[in-house]
């Protein structure tokens, strides 16, 4: 995913914590790598620090035209999801 590109070039490497949850290093109270106190969470588009409470929308660290794009790319997997749940099966066909 292109975002995690983005994000990694502003604030470094990053942990895979779940289904679209990202640990990156904090900005503000980051001491270091490996401590990845700055939850992302790309289903909301927030990020928040657990240790200095550092939070906001990930609009605010990444241009529009990223966000947009990313929304799109969003729009365009659900779709596809939702083709492929619609698809006829095979044996009701033979
Ligand atoms: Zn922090």
């Amino acid at each position: 995913m292109s975002i995690l590109k983005e994000l990694s070039k502003k604030l470094g490497g990053y942990q895979i914590r779940g289904n679209s949850e990202y640990g990156f290093e904090c900005p503000k109270c980051s001491e270091g790598k490996g401590k990845n106190h700055l939850g992302v969470n790309l289903r909301k588009m927030v990020y928040n620090c657990f240790r200095c409470k550092y939070s906001g929308h990930l609009s605010e660290i990444l241009s529009h035209d990223m966000i947009r794009k990313f929304k799109d790319s969003m729009v365009r997997e659900a779709r596809n999801k939702i083709n492929k749940s619609t698809k006829i099966p095979d044996f009701c066909s033979s």
